[in-house]
C-alpha cells in the first residue's frame, strides 16, 4: 500500500494543532488526506491553514461526540485516526495527587479510548481503518517520577495490542508509536522542571534527557511523523515502534 491509498481519505489527528500532532497532520495533508484536527485550543499562528479544526477535550465524552460529528460533516466518515493528544505531569508517586493522576489518565488513556470508540463507528462498517496511538517509551519502561504518565502510556500500549487483535477481521490496523523525548513544548516543560528542581543548566538538563533516549539523542517531530506514515501506509498491526530506532 502506498501513500496513494491515503489520498482523499479523512484523517483525524487529536492534538494536531502543535508539536508531534501538527507534524503528523502536515504529513497526512501532503499525502493528500483531508485532515481534521481536534484540540482544546486553536493553532499557533500560521500553522494548519488547510485543516478542519474542531475544539474539544479528548477526556470529555460529550466534547468528542460533538467535535467528531463536526469533523464528519466537514470531511466525511473517519478513515484514519491518530490519537496524539496527551499531557505529561511528573511527581514522585508519594506526592502524586489524585487530581494529577485522574487528569493524566483521563487525557492520555480515556481520551484514546473515547476517540477510538467514536471512530470505529465509521471504520467497522467500512471494513477499513488505520489507528495510530502516540504512546511513549514510558509505555514500555518505567522511570522515576512519571508514575501517572507511565501508567497511562502502558495503558495505551495495552489498548493498542488489544485493538489490533480485535479489529484485524475488519481490515483495521492499530499500532503505537513509542518515542523517547521529542523536541516539542512538552520536552521544554521537562527541561524547565529539571532546572527548577535540581539547579542544573537547561543545556545539562537537555543532555540528561537525551541520554535517557535510545541512541542518546533527542527525536525530532518529523521522524515521528515519518514513522506514523509508515504505519498508516502499511498493513502491520499491533506494532509498538520505538524512536529513535537504533
Ligand atoms: P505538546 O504539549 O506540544 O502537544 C500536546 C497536544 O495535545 C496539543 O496539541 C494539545 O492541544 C493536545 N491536548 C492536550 N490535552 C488535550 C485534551 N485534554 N484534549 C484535546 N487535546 C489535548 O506535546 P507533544 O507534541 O510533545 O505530545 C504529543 C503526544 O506525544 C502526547 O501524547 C505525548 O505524551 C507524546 N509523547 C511526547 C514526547 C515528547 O518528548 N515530546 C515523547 C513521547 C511521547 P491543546 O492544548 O490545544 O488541547
Amino acid at each position: 500500500m502506498t501513500s496513494d491509498s491515503i489520498r482523499g481519505k479523512h484523517a483525524l489527528v487529536t492534538g494536531g494543532n502543535r508539536g508531534i500532532g501538527l507534524a503528523i497532520a502536515t504529513a497526512l495533508e501532503k499525502a493528500g488526506a483531508h485532515v481534521s484536527v481536534v484540540s482544546r485550543s486553536e493553532f499557533a499562528h500560521g500553522a494548519g491553514s488547510g485543516f478542519f479544526h474542531a475544539i474539544g477535550d479528548v477526556s470529555q465524552e460529550a466534547h468528542i461526540a460533538a467535535a467528531f460529528a463536526e469533523c464528519r460533516r466537514a470531511n466525511g466518515p473517519i478513515e484514519i485516526l491518530v490519537n496524539n493528544s496527551g499531557i505529561a505531569k511528573s511527581a514522585p508517586l508519594a506526592k502524586t495527587t489524585s487530581e494529577m493522576w485522574n487528569l493524566v489518565l483521563a487525557t492520555n488513556l480515556t481520551g484514546t479510548f473515547l476517540c477510538t470508540r467514536d471512530a470505529l463507528a465509521d471504520m467497522i462498517p467500512a471494513k477499513w481503518g488505520r489507528i495510530v496511538n502516540v504512546a511513549s517509551i514510558a509505555g514500555l519502561f518505567g522511570a522515576p517520577y512519571i508514575g501517572a504518565y507511565s501508567a497511562s502510556k502502558h495503558g495505551v500500549v495495552g489498548l493498542t495490542r488489544t485493538l489490533a487483535e480485535e479489529l484485524r477481521e475488519f481490515g483495521i490496523t492499530a499500532n503505537a508509536l513509542c518515542p523517547g523525548y521529542v523536541e516539542t513544548d512538552m520536552m521544554q516543560q521537562a527541561i524547565a522542571n529539571i532546572v527548577r528542581h535540581t539547579g542544573v543548566t537547561a543545556e545539562a538538563a537537555r543532555e540528561q534527557l537525551a541520554q535517557t533516549n535510545p541512541g542518546g539523542r533527542i527525536v525530532n517531530v518529523d521522524e515521528v511523523a515519518a514513522a506514523a506514515m509508515t504505519l498508516i501506509e502499511g498493513d502491520a498491526t499491533g506494532e509498538c515502534v520505538v524512536l529513535p530506532a537504533v
